[in-house]
């Protein structure tokens, strides 16, 4: 998993663009690309602090062989070369973000809020939000509601809030060794516990953080977690078994558990929008939502004959980006171009 692929704007704050997209996966980032040779502007939501959607975070590394006129590409590769094939388009990215509530404006537009209190307003939404927002699996410890977002936590939303801290991270994956790797240098102590000897991570990462083992700067566990130690939401120490039953207490004031991710519908399903089968029903002329000005491309969209494949998507974001043309320009006429022959089109995308 790359640890930042784009810079993301400080989040907070109230911002206006043309088209709010929701969801930073393959399609909503190939939205900015369509919306962008339209010279129609674009910020992007993500929830989760990259984006790539499934292709990152569910299967970076797998080969995906059915991009049209691509043999072969990795999800993180298919990522990388969208967000270059859109860099000209200059979107602005709120990542660590999730959209949680659409409302109309008194000026008859669209204001999308986050849960991190940011607020966009644009004539147009495009909700590209796949299978749903990405959300932490909880770990399986018998009383932790009692200590989340104040000392258990299963995301780093915001890094300077662990500084200083006695920290244990949980976990044996990617999420697990990035944070060992970023939050080491600013917390006070910090130990990784995971119930295998052997870690699933990028093989690097892996590396790195025996190096910090080795030089004594953390301290690595191979244990399951079994009960908190704390009071009033506060954890004093996390009580762990090895596989051969020796128990012991980690002393530590934060609990840090990356278990994986599941996805959800979330906040979309009360958007007020007519849904088909659990996903947004559209129309196939411009995957308009039940609300005009409201739009829906990829896996969230549900039409007759639906595929959830990248390339559908892509498709789906063509006519989109046209469908929102009229809301964004209403009193311009819309012509149809071809990369190939408009000198317009080639130099936006050149940058120039
Ligand atoms: C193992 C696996 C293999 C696959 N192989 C292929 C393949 O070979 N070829 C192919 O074409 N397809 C394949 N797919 C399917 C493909 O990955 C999806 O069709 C594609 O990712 C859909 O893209 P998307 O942008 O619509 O949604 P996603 O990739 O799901 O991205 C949606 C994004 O929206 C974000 N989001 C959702 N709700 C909110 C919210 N409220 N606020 C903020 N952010 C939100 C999510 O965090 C996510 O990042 C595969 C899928 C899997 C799981």
């Amino acid at each position: 998993m790359p640890s930042t692929l784009v810079e993301s704007v400080p989040s907070g704050g109230a911002h206006e663009t043309d088209v709010i997209i929701i969801g930073a996966g393959p399609v909503g980032l190939f939205a900015v690309f369509e919306l962008g040779l339209l010279g129609i502007k674009a910020h992007v939501i993500d929830i989760l602090e990259h984006p790539g959607g499934q292709c990152i975070e569910l299967y970076p590394e797998k080969p995906i062989l059915d991009i049209p006129a691509i043999k072969s590409i990795s999800g993180e590769d298919l990522t990388r070369q969208l967000l270059d094939q859109i860099k000209p388009f200059g979107a602005t990215y709120h990542l660590n973000e999730m959209a949680i509530s659409v409302e109309k404006t008194p000026a008859n537009k669209w204001c999308v809020k986050t849960d991190m209190d940011t607020s966009i307003e644009a004539p147009v939404i495009c909700i590209a939000a796949g299978g749903g927002s990405f959300q932490p699996k909880k770990p399986p410890i018998t009383g932790v509601d009692a200590y989340e977002d104040q000392s258990v936590f299963y995301a780093v939303r915001q890094r300077d809030k662990f500084k200083g801290k006695n920290i244990l991270i949980a976990g044996g994956g990617d999420s697990a060794l990035d944070w060992t790797l970023n939050l080491q240098p600013i917390a006070s102590k910090l130990s990784l516990i995971h119930r295998r000897e052997e870690f699933r991570g990028a093989p690097d990462s892996i590396e790195k953080m025996r190096a910090l083992q080795a030089a004594g700067d953390i301290d690595v566990y191979t244990a399951q977690i079994k009960s908190l130690s704390g009071d009033n939401g506060q954890i004093t120490g996390v009580n762990v078994e090895t596989k051969d039953g020796d128990a012991s207490t980690i002393e530590c004031d934060t609990l840090l558990a990356f278990y994986g991710l599941t996805m959800k519908l979330g906040p979309i399903a009360d958007f007020g929008l007519n849904f088909t089968e659990n996903r947004v029903a559209v129309d196939t002329e411009k995957f308009e939502t039940s609300a005009p000005g409201i739009f829906c491309i990829g896996d969230m969209a549900h039409y007759p004959g639906k595929l959830k494949l990248i390339l559908s998507g892509f498709h789906e974001a063509a006519l989109m980006a046209h469908g929102a043309f009229h809301y964004v320009f209403p009193d311009k006429k819309l012509k149809f171009q071809h990369t190939t022959s408009s000198k317009d089109l080639q130099s936006t995308i050149a940058g120039q």
